[in-house]
């Protein structure tokens, strides 16, 4: 579907209030990032009068917040970018096979110039809470700056790995530390310069695998504290030619489809147990020279069958015994205990070699564990490791963070929080019971983080979009998950992600 650019912004005048002090609008969007972008959007395309709210002060949502070395998109950038308008996709240009964050950050602004989406976008504001009114089957919304609105629908766009929902582990002493300490989802907007520095990076998920490459070549010394060794399978990112990128152009909605509609993991007709031991170790070994996530649709039976799903594993076990010169180090790189997938695995550059490097130590904190921050460290059961900086790689309260920090109060207020205290419960990841005219995109249940989000998320708002549309056209004024719906939701999930023992990460 084209832009819409002819139409003009639905910004909200003081004239249009309708209750003294309060905005009545068609609906609040809450975030500003790939999915509330496109929602407004859409919003604003079926005539509807909306607002977004984004507690950051630009638009752009992670890729705005986690600006630390080395933060790069793992789907490649032209699968990674909206497909809902063809200009769009015909005229942006991809410098590189997966996008990093700065490229990213400036595709999202352009999407929001392009669309003249700014004027419905008040940022530097953070929605603080909101509650159904049964009365007027409306959504008050209010914000850290004071704002108050009224709107039919509430639409929660908030991220599932947000910075609303940064994790910084609660170690004793941190308020010790003499040095400087960062969140690599809050980086400073200028970078920091680690030069002749001793480091701490503290965490090996898909951040800490990113980072520690790009600052190990800065500092004089890394120090990097792991919890759980990670899978990982090279990037091998590489610029993007013009050619390349004509030839995919031409079959764009071709490829969305396919992302779409066909299960990019499980599609694969080959299967690793039936394929002889020497074509399955080639077949692993072409996927890791190609790069990338494709590595885990190798074979179709991978991410179903343990039997299938060692055969990958132990590939990649053998990769970093032979990428790591120090057994020893290699030994404690090597990820036990879960299948390969069952966590997303990373996509790094120069990872596990970067471990080669001699300003570089591992330190295992299941075997010595942080007891303390010092003022001039960190003290594990070992001893002290001297520091001035200290990144946490931490992740994210995910999923259910950035929803929950909004005190969220449905039918007979009853709260969110409370409601989803033994588990979130939501009907396609997107509508809970007892929350009339409130949509979640990609929320908890949905593929979302196991997928590509951009996919996901296009789905989500279109969905919700025909929703509106349906709701209109009928002279609805709610809607909502029915509790029996949620529940089979919910079992469904369940069952597919214990087939595929996903519930069993660490
Ligand atoms: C480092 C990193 C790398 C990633 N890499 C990939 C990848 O390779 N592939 C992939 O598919 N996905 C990746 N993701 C997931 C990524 O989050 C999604 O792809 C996508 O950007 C999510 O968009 P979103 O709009 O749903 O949420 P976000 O981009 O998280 O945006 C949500 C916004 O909501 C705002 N917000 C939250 N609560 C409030 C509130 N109460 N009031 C106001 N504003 C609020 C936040 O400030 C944030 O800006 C990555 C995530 C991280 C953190």
């Amino acid at each position: 579907m084209p832009g819409s650019l002819e139409r003009g912004p639905t910004a909200v005048s003081e004239s249009e209030r309708d209750t003294p002090g309060t905005i009545e609008l068609d609906a609040v969007v809450v975030g500003a990032g790939f999915a509330g972008l496109y929602m407004l959007h859409k919003l604003r395309e079926q005539g509807r009068r909306a607002r977004v709210f984004e507690a950051g002060s630009g638009v752009g949502g992670t890729w705005f917040w986690n600006r630390y070395p080395g933060a790069r998109c793992d789907v490649e950038s032209m699968d990674y970018s909206y497909s809902f308008s063809e200009e769009l996709q015909q005229e942006w240009r991809w410098t590189e096979r997966f996008p990093s964050q700065p490229e990213l950050l400036r595709y999202l602004n352009h999407v929001a110039d392009r669309f003249g989406l700014r004027p419905d976008i008040q940022l530097n504001t953070r929605v603080t809470t909101a509650a159904f009114d049964e009365t007027t089957l409306r959504w008050e919304v209010r914000t850290d700056n004071g704002d108050r609105v009224s709107a039919q629908h509430l639409i929660l766009a908030v991220g599932c790995l947000s910075a609303a929902a940064t994790q910084v582990p609660d170690f004793p002493g941190l308020g010790t530390f003499g040095g400087r300490w960062y969140h690599t989802c809050d980086w400073p907007v200028d970078g920091v310069d680690f030069t002749g520095q001793r480091v701490a990076v503290i965490g090996t998920g898909s951040s800490g695998v990113q980072v520690i490459p790009v600052i190990a070549r800065e500092a004089a010394r890394l120090t990097v504290f792991q919890r759980t060794p990670n899978f990982s399978i090279p990037a091998r990112n590489r610029p993007l030619d013009d050619e390349y990128q004509r030839e995919f152009k031409t079959r764009y909605n071709e490829r969305r489809e396919m992302l779409r509609n066909l299960n990019f993991f499980l599609g694969n007709p080959r299967l690793a147990l039936s394929t002889p031991p020497d074509e399955r170790q080639a077949e692993y070994e072409a996927r890791w020279q190609a790069g990338g996530p494709a590595f885990l649709g190798t074979f179709g039976d991978l991410l179903v069958d343990q039997e299938a799903n060692d055969t990958a594993a132990d590939f990649v076990r053998d990769q970093i015994r032979e990428i790591v010169r120090d057994p020893e180090v290699a030994e404690r790189l090597i990820p036990r205990g879960y299948p390969l997938g069952a966590k997303r695995p990373c996509i790094d550059t120069d990872y596990f070699d970067t471990y080669n490097r001699n300003n570089v130590t591992l330190v295992d904190v299941n075997r010595t564990p942080i007891e303390e921050i010092t003022p001039t460290g960190i003290r594990t059961s070992a001893g002290d490791h001297e520091l001035d900086s200290i990144v946490f790689a931490t992740g994210f309260d995910a999923m259910t963070g950035a929803i929950l920090a909004i005190d969220i109060r449905g039918r007979d207020g009853a709260r969110l929080r409370d409601k989803w205290r033994a588990g979130p419960r939501a009907y396609l990841g997107a509508a809970a019971a007892g929350f009339p005219n409130m949509f979640i995109i990609t929320g908890p249940g949905s593929p979302s983080v196991i997928s590509n989000m951009v996919v996901s998320i296009e789905q989500h708002v279109e969905w919700i979009g025909d929703h509106l549309e349906y709701m209109r056209a009928r002279g609805l004024q709610t809607s909502e998950a029915e509790v029996a719906a949620a529940r089979r939701f919910l079992l469904r999930i369940e069952g597919l992600l214990r087939a595929g023992r996903w519930l069993e990460s660490p």
